[in-house]
């Protein structure tokens, strides 16, 4: 393991470590010192993530040390990035880690990673906010990242989860009502943090130089393959960003994650889901649907809106690289590819949902009508997908009874889908007719997780932990690093979301209030 200085020495950087907010010109970021907490506590720790970045031989003192912000690893100087975006459709100008603060850069078995410390306060970029995070959106990222990294979908991913030992006030649901919470530190680990925010704010100001610069380095570092410092090289840099992009979304769309902000300054250039904040999973299918309340009215960031949202973030993201292309034609036709690929591998990928290999004459329609009837049957989609490795293709209609347990309709109103379903199990049942039993449900177990981090799961852990019980924590971390597999001991996570939860906050709805 070895910590290098990697971005600092790429970029020019602001020595100036006065942390009140402000507008940082012609720089890539701000040397910033995370804020010294005098009784941080450590609540969870991820072992993987640990030996991944070769932090497992740290004595125990050293690393909470590191995780808490009370230390930074020798010769290190830690940083905070200046980025800008687009926030729901508008440019916001500055905006910029405005309580995250990179505080290593390893090299670690020929592999590259940033350690980044989210809530120890503010930065230049806290835009007059405090720099904290509370324990509850803490604990929401630190779960769900190793989560979305078990169930294969490329995210950042999360070391620790330590408690500042401070409170924080929040006023949660914006309705003036704000209260003390605990704040939390949550150490998070990627190759790197850079976002299409980062590229946009050059742009935006005219700084070529500094644009150029960042291009090259991200290419070199982390796109290796690819030729830089031309205008051919930036447009395969497009290209390859276009396509890490498209992958990204197709995931959250094969296992239902909203990510709930969707601005471009929450868009990794790497493709990584990052920046958990109310972020859901979708219970009943529903096109429509964003746990996001401060989205509410517009739904722009729900699951159904995914794929626009993302042709015009990246759209954006040309925008920003424009002045080092200077080829509109050629960045619209990595554009146009790139509608064209989407629709075609959404199609594989809702077909081996259904335990489909290849694909056939009369498939798309099979996708579409399930579609229709998974959203006025308000079916659970995690649920209806798993169960169809019980699926019996000799007694097909035997499957209305997994439907009927699956769907949030009552049982009365259910009774008005059977006919539909009925027609589609049995078109269905036809399609997989010559299909190997065996190998169709290889393909539905490994496509389809069992477990997920269910809102409700999320906000039961928050309550528990809350009250200083951390075994929540700890279960599901468990239970997430296998989300594909049957675990007996846990079936009762394998299940519609609880009554209680239908209208609480935290389990079908959250705010931006973290
Ligand atoms: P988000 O919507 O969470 O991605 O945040 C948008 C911007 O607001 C980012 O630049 C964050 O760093 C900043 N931000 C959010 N919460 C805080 C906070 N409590 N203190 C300082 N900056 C924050
Ligand atoms: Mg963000």
């Amino acid at each position: 393991m070895k910590i290098v200085n990697s971005f600092t020495k790429a970029l020019p950087i602001e020595e100036n470590t006065d942390k009140r907010s402000r507008q940082v010109r012609g720089v890539g970021c701000s040397i910033v010192y995370p804020l010294v907490f005098s009784s941080p506590k450590l609540i969870h720790l991820s072992k993987d993530v640990l030996q991944m970045i070769g932090w497992d031989n740290l004595d125990d003192k050293t690393l909470l040390s590191y995780i808490s912000g009370q230390k930074v690893p020798r010769d290190f100087q830690p940083y905070a990035m200046c980025y800008g975006g687009h926030q729901f459709g508008y440019w916001a100008g500055q905006l910029g880690d405005g309580r995250a603060i990179t505080i290593a850069e390893i090299i670690h078995q020929y592999r590259f990673f940033t350690v980044q410390l989210k809530g120890v306060g503010q930065t230049p970029y806290s835009r007059g906010a405090d720099g904290f995070a509370v324990l509850r959106s803490s604990i929401r990222e630190y779960l769900c990242s190793e989560a979305m990294h078990a169930l294969g979908v490329p995210t950042t991913r999360a070391l620790s989860l330590v408690l500042s030992g401070e409170k924080v006030v929040r006023d949660e649901l914006y309705d003036g009502n704000p209260k003390e919470e605990w704040g939390a530190i949550v150490a998070r680990v990627a190759p790197s943090f850079i976002r299409f925010g980062n590229f946009e704010i050059f742009s935006a100001r005219r700084d070529i130089k500094n644009l150029k610069q960042l291009a090259d380095y991200t290419i070199a570092k982390f796109y290796p393959e690819i030729q830089g410092n031309t205008k051919e090289g930036y447009l395969d840099f497009f290209e390859a960003v276009v396509k890490r992009t498209k992958t990204l979304i197709m995931e959250w769309q094969r296992i239902g994650f909203v990510h709930g902000v969707m601005n471009t300054d929450n868009m990794s250039v790497l493709g990584l889901t990052i920046d958990y904040g109310p972020y859901g999973w979708l219970e009943e299918y529903n096109l429509n649907w964003t746990p996001n309340i401060t989205d509410a009215e517009g739904r722009r960031y729900s699951f159904g809106n995914q794929y626009s949202i993302i042709l015009w973030n990246l759209t954006q993201f040309a925008n920003a690289l424009f002045p080092l292309i200077e080829d509109v034609e050629a960045l619209k036709k990595i554009l146009r590819q790139f509608k064209v690929q989407y629709q075609e591998e959404y199609q594989t990928m809702m077909l081996r949902k259904l335990g489909i290999e290849n694909t056939q004459k009369g498939d798309f329609t099979l996708i579409e009508e399930l579609k229709f009837n998974l959203e006025n049957s308000k079916m659970d989609m995690t649920l209806f997908f798993r169960n169809l490795n019980k699926f019996d293709k000799n007694n097909s209609l035997l499957h209305l009874k997994y439907l009927a347990d699956n769907s949030y309709l009552s049982n009365k109103d259910f009774i008005k889908q059977k006919e539909v379903w009925g027609k589609w199990i049995e078109k269905y049942a036809l399609r997989i007719k010559d299909i190997n039993e065996t190998e169709r449900i290889k393909i539905i177990n490994s496509t389809n997780p069992k477990y997920i981090l269910r809102n409700y799961m999320a906000q039961m852990a928050i309550k528990q932990t809350e009250k200083g019980d951390y075994s929540l924590i700890d279960t599901f971390y468990s239970l997430l690093k296998h989300p594909y597999e049957e675990q007996k001991e846990h079936e009762q996570w394998f299940a519609k979301r609880p009554k209680w939860a239908d209208n609480e906050i935290g389990s079908t709805m959250l705010s931006c209030s973290s």
